[in-house]
């Protein structure tokens, strides 16, 4: 490899590379490769890997992406506490036994419950997106075809299944346990096989082996769907706080697919909706933002090329169109703004990926949009406060009276 070669050139550790030399404008590389590895184009990918990392170095500290689309005027502010620490004090929720986790008590799910109904009321139905149930254990098959294989083991929950179902095998397992109290991690280690993947971290990617394949008749175009079916769960380390960023949580994810015209205009409907709710019916202080796409970002990329023929051969989302609007909500608290939910356009990433068609022969493109309904909750509650009086009037009906059914002595 010739060119300039940075001195602090990031070579990857892998089996394949057994040694490697930088002089000042050249890199060579002693490769341990197969006849396998050749056909696979190995050296190829190697080469490709280390110019992405090169690229990535250079445009290090520059940030995402972030590019202003919309600001909501200023609402009045009239609360200005944590509002997770707020409904830990009317035991609204209390810490879950697992990091970042939290339970929610019975007012805390009436909230969320109501941001539900909304989004059911005003966006999925009158938009037509029917209701699908996605698995929410992602396994690596899944996550090579989305691209998540790329990058996004920092965050993932791993799954393990047990090397055999035989209760002899385990016996000893909980016969430690018996008799020390404790569940023997290390021991459990040594029985165990996989990870198999992990637990669901984006919800979209778990629909698409249902359309893989397959070619998508024009009269059934665009397909609109969502699920609301379970957990997502990241680990976010020491990143966690209050209930806006936990290793647990709630989202509805709406997809589409269609042609690149039928994505694009189910993106902009989309966009007219949320600006309704957040305007009409929550009144929050809100924005949106063109940024880094989700994809890029999950996959460890770079946003550096601006190109359009680059987003169709796959290798940049920052084109026109395909890319990612994130929403966010001031926290008068900490005076700072929280993402709380997207859209993007994910162009044939995904068709391509799982190798959807469609009947006409066009680009198959699709999209996404997670609504974070923890987040949605932080968010309103920051602004608006604990209690309903000063809430607006959808809200305050939607919700009732907060049903406190404990009482703890
Ligand atoms: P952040 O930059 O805040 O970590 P993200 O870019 O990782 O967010 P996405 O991957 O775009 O988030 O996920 C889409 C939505 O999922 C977010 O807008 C948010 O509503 C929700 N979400 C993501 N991570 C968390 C988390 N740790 N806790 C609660 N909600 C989350
Ligand atoms: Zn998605
Ligand atoms: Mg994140």
């Amino acid at each position: 490899m010739t060119g300039d070669i940075p001195e602090d050139i990031h070579v990857p550790k892998l089996p394949f590379i057994k040694s490697y030399d930088v002089r000042k404008d050249a890199l060579s590389l002693d490769l341990a490769v197969s006849s396998a590895d050749l056909e696979n184009k190995v050296p190829d990918r190697i080469l490709k890997l280390i110019e992405e990392k090169i690229q990535a170095s250079a445009y290090g500290g520059k940030g995402e992406h972030w590019e202003l689309v919309f600001a909501s005027p200023q609402k009045s502010r009239s609360f200005s506490s944590d509002p997770t620490e707020e409904m830990v004090k009317r035991n609204w929720i209390r810490h879950g036994a697992a990091r970042g986790q939290w339970i929610h008590g019975p007012q805390s799910v009436q909230l969320i419950r109501a941001f539900e109904q909304i989004v059911l009321e005003k966006i999925i139905k009158p938009l037509g997106f029917a209701e699908m149930i996605f698995p929410k254990l992602t396994p690596w098959e899944v996550w090579m075809r989305s691209g998540h294989a790329k990058g996004v083991y920092p965050e993932i929950y791993y799954v393990c299944t047990p090397k055999t179902r035989d209760p002899a095998f385990w016996e000893d397992i909980g016969d430690y346990f018996k008799v020390t109290g404790e569940v023997p991690v290390e021991m459990i280690r040594e029985k165990i096989d996989g990870p198999i993947g992990g637990l669901c971290y984006a919800q979209c990617p778990s629909f698409w082996p249902f359309v893989q394949g397959e070619t998508l008749g024009t009269a059934s175009l665009p397909i609109k769907v969502f699920d609301r079916s379970g957990t997502a769960h990241r680990y976010e380390s020491g990143g966690i706080h209050g209930i806006e960023r936990v290793d647990e949580f709630h989202r509805i994810e709406i997809v589409w697919l269609g042609t690149a015209e039928q994505t694009v205009a189910m993106a902009d409907k989309l966009y007219e909706a949320y600006h309704a709710v957040f305007e009409e019916i929550l009144e929050l202080e809100w924005r949106c933002a063109r940024v880094t796409p989700w994809f890029m970002a999950q996959e460890g990329m770079v946003d550096t090329c601006k190109t359009p023929q680059k987003i169709k051969e796959g290798t940049c989302g920052c084109g026109e169109r395909v890319g990612t609007t994130d929403y966010e909500a001031y926290l008068p608290y900490s005076d700072s703004w929280l993402e709380f939910q997207n859209v993007s356009i994910n162009g044939d990433k995904y068709p391509k990926g799982f190798n959807v068609k469609i009947q006409s022969g066009a680009d198959c493109w699709s999209g996404c949009s997670g609504i974070g309904l923890e987040r949605w909750t932080a968010a309103f509650l920051a602004q608006k406060g604990l209690d309903r009086d000063g809430w607006p009037d959808t809200m305050k009906k939607l919700v009732g009276e907060p049903n406190e059914i404990f009482r703890f002595m």
